[in-house]
């Protein structure tokens, strides 16, 4: 099997450089880019296995960004990179299809599992299954997709909410 190809969009170089890093480190093939714009660009590239997105970024808004990876390519995986304090766009970008999110500061250790884990269940379930799924949410909670629970998860300090949408 070839090494997964991974796209950081985040504009902090201290952190792209570090996530990049730790990427590389671990056998992945990466692309970065400092913008949304960009950030579109090189995520919608035909090999690209799976994106980690940053919200607050320059030229193009990251759920702006997520929204046409959504249009484009329905099922690629997106892990959403937050800061703390900022829930509203992180329910909004699972909401939108993002597939899970890791909240700044996070260690390369915690990222990488994540990246694992969720390219792990993208492999598992192939596209048609996952869109089969997506139609059915809307039905449960008339909320759109996985709409009641990720609004639930209000706690004050929340660091590790699980993050899984309607399971
Ligand atoms: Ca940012």
């Amino acid at each position: 099997m070839s090494a997964a190809r991974v796209v950081v969009i985040e504009d902090e170089p201290a952190i792209r450089r570090g996530v990049v890093d730790a990427l590389r480190a671990t056998g992945y093939e990466v692309a970065e880019a400092a913008d949304g714009a960009r950030g579109a660009e090189e995520a919608l590239r035909r090999s690209v296995d799976l994106v980690l997105l940053d919200l607050l970024l320059p030229k193009r808004d990251g759920l702006d960004v997520l929204a046409e990876i959504r249009k484009v390519r329905p099922t690629l995986p997106v892990i959403i990179l937050t800061a703390r304090g900022t829930e509203e766009d992180r329910v909004r970008g699972l909401k939108m299809g993002a597939d899970d999110y890791v909240v700044k500061p996070f260690s390369a250790r915690e990222l990488l599992a994540r990246v694992e884990a969720v390219l792990r269940r993208s492999v598992d379930r192939p596209a048609e299954v996952r869109a089969a799924q997506l139609g059915r949410w809307p039905q449960r909670d008339g909320g759109g997709l996985g709409g009641g629970h990720a609004c639930a998860s209000t706690r004050p300090p929340p660091p590790r909410l699980g993050a899984r949408r309607g399971r």
